[in-house]
């Protein structure tokens, strides 16, 4: 029918858009490294922000003692204290816990957001028991990862850029979070000191060298997304501060705010980055992260029901509404391998109250499905040979055994498997054979909270 034949055509139109052949991916990739560049030669040198996490020395092993670790980035937030014994003991024992945010404050006061982690950090610190030990005299020190833009002023210091990822918290920008930690530990009546603050990128890094040598760049696909590697000292222009022994300096790339003409960006993502609380920011992000997929899928199926009559004579008036799909409920969606696609059928009728949707409807939603994921994994894979490039790691160099992990973390890379697998095989086809099997993408579960720990460990006042 009429219907059909257009709505049909909305997705091909969709997926043209969409399209991701490899020399675009190259072409991303090098636009990438240039941004990379430009960021690290000037302050507001480039959309990419490359920010200098102060963190010169990554974890060796010989790490020793009681560390707690504070995560906050997105829907939850994670505590965990974690009691290291150097190189023989490693981690002789780690407790965590997971809380999530209640939304009303995630564009709620600094200070009421700040004392609602503070409380529950009190609830977990009386918890220790058995295993830890905090030396006489000695303090508890804390490993804070704050997955935000922060441009940090020193290892325990830095001031909030812009929130993203839907906080929206006014009087928390340009202050310095630590200090605003600090206070709600001391409202509360916490004796804890703050050794780091880091990004999760960071703090995913740590944790990843910690356990394998090789690690050098950490990738975040989760509710957001970004990455970190290291760079040398010498190539950072705009650090003017002494060189670092080690010579190196890990980057926080805040890769997010990427945005190049080459980004294959549709009708669809204009709409949803002007609906957006950060509006004309994060557009990779809002390409490829988890916040982001299933609300683009649930645009086009607007368009799809508004211009086509998809879903009958009446627009079913959920599908109006942002962010009602989730990327979990798409990811399983797009993972549905019954014959009759039941459980795209069941999601249809529990999240947009459409019931008795024919298989073919089915298809075509898990075909859209299909495209987003695609297209966020691809591009995710374009950016990743952008740092390897940036890093030297995208050619095997004569007579040298080269190894080139990168450790990933994020809900996205972890539960959409449609999703990584996408990725991995885009990347080794970037790569060729070669060099693919010289770069290894490692999956880093929560390392960033053991990373942050162990940064607070070699930023411990007491050792
Ligand atoms: P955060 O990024 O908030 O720190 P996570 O790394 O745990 O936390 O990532 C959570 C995000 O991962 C969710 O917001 C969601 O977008 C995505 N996610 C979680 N589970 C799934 C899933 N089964 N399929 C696809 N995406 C998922
Ligand atoms: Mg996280």
């Amino acid at each position: 029918s009429g219907r059909w034949t257009k709505a049909m055509s909305i997705l091909k139109e969709f997926e043209e858009k969409c399209a991701t052949p490899i020399g675009k991916l190259r072409q991303v990739a090098d636009a990438m490294t240039v941004e990379m560049h430009a960021g690290l030669a000037s302050e507001g040198g480039s959309k990419l922000k490359m920010l200098i996490s102060y963190v010169d020395n990554l974890p060796t092993g010989d790490e020793h003692g009681l560390f707690y670790a504070l995560d906050l980035g997105g829907t939850n937030f994670r505590v965990l204290r974690v009691q290291l014994g150097g190189k023989d003991g490693r981690v002789v024992k780690q407790e965590f816990t997971e809380v999530s945010i209640p939304p009303e404050l995630m564009t709620a006061t600094s200070s009421e957001l700040f004392d609602f982690i503070a409380k529950e950090l009190a609830r977990f610190i009386a918890t220790e028991g058995e295993g830890f030990f905090l030396p006489p005299g000695s303090q508890r020190e804390l490993g804070f990862t704050f997955s935000f833009p922060v441009k940090q002023l020193s290892i325990a210091s830095g001031t909030l850029i812009r929130w993203t990822k839907g906080f929206s918290i006014d009087d928390a920008v340009d202050k310095d979070v630590v200090g605003e930690l600090t206070k709600a530990l001391n409202r509360q009546g916490i004796d804890m000191r703050v050794a780091a603050l880091v990004n999760d990128t960071i703090g995913t890094l740590a944790g990843g060298k910690y356990f394998n040598n090789d690690v050098a760049a950490a990738v975040i696909l989760g509710t957001g997304t970004n990455a970190a590697y290291v760079e040398r000292a010498h190539a950072i222009p705009k650090w003017h501060g002494l060189l670092p022994k080690s010579g190196e300096m890990v980057i926080n790339m805040e890769w997010g705010n990427f945005r190049s003409s080459h980004l294959p960006v549709t009708e669809y993502d204009q709409a949803l980055d002007q609906e957006s609380l950060n509006v004309g920011e994060q557009i990779f992000e809002k390409i490829i992260s988890g916040m982001y997929l299933g609300d683009i899928v649930r645009r086009v199926l607007c368009k799809m029901a508004e211009d086509a009559e998809f879903f009958g004579d009446v627009v079913p008036p959920k599908l109006r509404t942002q962010f009602i799909l989730r990327t979990p409920e798409m990811s399983a969606m797009h993972h549905d391998t019954s014959q009759d696609l039941r459980v795209v059928g069941s999601k249809l009728k529990d999240i947009f109250g459409i019931s008795s949707t024919p298989l073919k409807t089915r298809k075509v939603v898990k075909e859209l499905c299909n495209i987003v994921a695609t297209r966020g994994a691809r591009l995710s894979a374009a950016g990743i040979l952008g740092i390897l490039k940036k890093m030297g790691k995208d050619t095997v160099k004569e007579g040298e055994k080269q190894r080139t992990v990168i450790a990933m973390d994020g809900g996205l890379f972890e539960h959409y498997t449609e999703f990584s697998s996408c990725l991995e095989s885009t990347l080794n086809e970037l790569l060729g054979d070669e060099v693919a099997h010289t770069v290894v993408i490692e999956h880093a579960n929560d390392g960033s909270g053991i990373g942050a720990a162990l940064l607070a460990a070699s930023h411990s006042q007491f050792w």
